[in-house]
């Protein structure tokens, strides 16, 4: 049973102290065309990608939170890192300087991208944010988390060095480590599950399920918690971009378990209620195949919307995979979240052209 009202959530998001980064609320539109064409459930498209800040994304609302927070606790600087071609660390650069707050970007060499600055790099370097590329730290084959906070604990040491004082945020903007007490980012998501059920009311109608890329599990922990503190019984389907089902079951519960301690909403979702599919990564994270240039094209012909290459596509391939299985059927209604990433569009070029034809 739905435990809360619309109001009940905001209130509740109203004790978090935030900055205001974005123009709320994003659309949310059907989207016509491709509902029409699966011939499966009603599609839906909430428009996260349309944020405004830079070039938009689920970072943003994340953000919103973590820059505040970080500014309450004195901070001037802002330490965090990602992959080379990281939307977050895009969204926090351009968060960061916008309140006068410097970026420091740990961009990891993570996967095969041409270097150089293109994409969200060529942003981050047009912003004046600083930029370090380097190796991730490597334990066996895994980047454990200890590891990379350790790296950014040294980091952190020279800036108070330089009479700086820093803030570290891990990737993702959720996890609580670092100097982040709470999960912050996916609170925000929290807040976006209501303001996207607002939407939906206001049509005559409860989504059945809603579907998005899954990265670090803060978007996924957020709508998760919200769909069961709002609604009876919306699936949140997160399709993962990078690791398999299990691992990231792990990071959604860790960060839904952290947002119900700080937002009280009662009993926990159980882990049976996290859904989340391994099966649309194929050849690894950020990795640009046929599947995904053929996506690209359909949505962008279809509805006029620009995916990126390596979340919402992969989002996207899912869903219409699993419409055409069957798991969403004639009837239902769908809500994909666009969670933005366009910028790497652009670096990835060479790999689209080999698998798109002219
Ligand atoms: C970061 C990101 C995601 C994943 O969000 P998480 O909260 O980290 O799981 C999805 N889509 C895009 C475009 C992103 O940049």
């Amino acid at each position: 049973m739905a435990r809360y009202s619309i109001d009940d959530i905001r209130f509740g998001i109203g004790r978090f102290p935030r900055v205001e980064l974005i123009a709320r609320p994003t659309a949310l539109r059907k989207l016509e065309r491709l509902t029409e064409a699966l011939q499966g459930p009603e599609i839906y498209i909430k428009r996260d990608d349309l944020t405004g800040l830079a070039f938009g994304g689920n970072k943003s609302r994340k953000l919103e939170f973590i820059i505040r927070d970080a500014l309450d606790k004195g901070c001037d600087t802002l330490i965090t890192w990602g992959s080379l071609q990281s939307n977050w660390c895009l969204q926090l650069a351009a968060a960061a300087t916008k309140y006068g707050i410097k970026p420091v970007l740990v961009l990891f060499r993570s996967y095969d991208l041409p270097p150089g600055y293109d994409g969200n790099m060529l942003l981050e370097r047009i912003l004046g944010a600083e930029m370090r590329i380097m190796e991730p730290p490597v334990r066996g084959k895994v980047v454990k988390l200890e590891d990379t906070v350790a790296l950014m604990n040294e980091i952190a040491r020279e800036e108070r060095g330089k009479g700086r004082k820093p803030y570290i945020v891990p990737v993702g903007g959720s996890l609580v480590a670092g100097d982040m007490d709470k999960p912050l980012g996916a609170v925000s998501y929290v807040e976006a599950f209501a303001e996207m059920l607002g939407q939906t009311r206001a049509l005559g109608f409860v989504p059945d399920a809603v579907v998005h890329a899954t990265g670090s599990g803060g978007t996924q922990a957020g709508l998760l918690v919200g769909a069961e503190a709002l609604t009876d019984a919306c699936r949140v389907v997160g399709i993962s971009v990078s690791d398999d089902k299990d691992t990231f079951a792990g990071f959604v519960a860790e960060i839904a378990g952290a947002v119900h301690r700080v937002m009280d909403l009662g009993p926990m979702p159980s882990r049976k209620d996290i859904i989340v599919f391994d099966d649309y990564m194929k050849d690894g994270y950020g990795k640009v195949n046929q599947e995904v240039a053929n996506v690209l094209r359909f949505v962008f012909a279809k509805e006029g919307i620009i995916l990126d290459p390596v979340y919402t596509s992969k989002a996207m391939i899912g869903l219409i995979d699993l419409v055409r299985k069957g798991y969403f059927k004639a009837g239902e209604k769908v809500v994909f979240f666009h969670t933005g990433g366009t910028p790497a569009l652009f670096p990835n070029r060479d790999k689209l052209i080999e698998f798109l034809e002219p």
